[in-house]
C-alpha cells in the first residue's frame, strides 16, 4: 500500500471523534476467547456465528497484531468506525451470512502483544523490528 493510503486512514483514525479513545469499554462487544497459536505464530480467535452458530477459529498472527496495535489498517481488514475496532474482512465459513462477530482495539492488540511477550520473550525482538517497519 502506498503512503497516500495510510495517510487517508490515519486522518481517520486520528479524527476528533477519537474512535479508538475508549475501545476498553468495547470489549464486550467481543464474544470472542484467545489463545496462543501452538507454534508461536499468533493468537487464535474462538468465536460463533451470530447467525448460524457455526464455531469460528481465525488466527490473527503476531505482524497483523502489531500493526493493529498502531492503528495501520492492513490487507484483510477493516476499520468497524460503530464500533471502534479493526475487524477481519472475513464471512462465517459455513453460512457465509455474516462477519465474523468481534473486533480487535489497538489497545486488545497491544495488551495482548505484551502477554506474547512475556509468554515467549523471543517474541520482542521481532515485534520491534515490524514495529519500526510501520514507523518508516
Ligand atoms: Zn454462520
Amino acid at each position: 500500500m502506498s503512503d497516500d493510503e495510510f495517510a487517508d486512514v490515519k486522518g481517520s483514525l486520528a479524527g476528533k471523534n477519537g474512535i479508538f479513545a475508549a475501545s476498553e469499554g468495547l470489549d464486550a462487544l467481543d464474544s470472542v476467547t484467545k489463545k496462543f497459536e501452538s507454534h508461536g505464530a499468533g493468537i487464535i480467535y474462538v468465536s460463533q456465528c451470530n447467525y448460524c452458530g457455526a464455531p469460528q477459529e481465525t488466527l490473527v498472527e503476531w505482524p497483523e497484531l502489531v500493526a493493529i496495535a498502531h492503528k495501520r489498517v492492513i490487507q484483510g481488514w477493516y476499520v468497524d468506525r460503530k464500533n471502534g475496532m479493526f475487524r477481519v474482512n472475513q464471512k462465517c465459513w459455513r453460512c457465509q451470512q455474516v462477519p465474523l462477530p468481534w473486533g480487535e482495539t489497538p489497545t486488545g492488540a497491544a495488551k495482548d502483544i505484551r502477554d506474547g511477550i512475556e509468554a515467549n520473550p523471543a517474541l520482542g525482538a521481532q515485534v520491534q523490528a515490524w514495529s519500526q517497519q510501520l514507523s518508516t
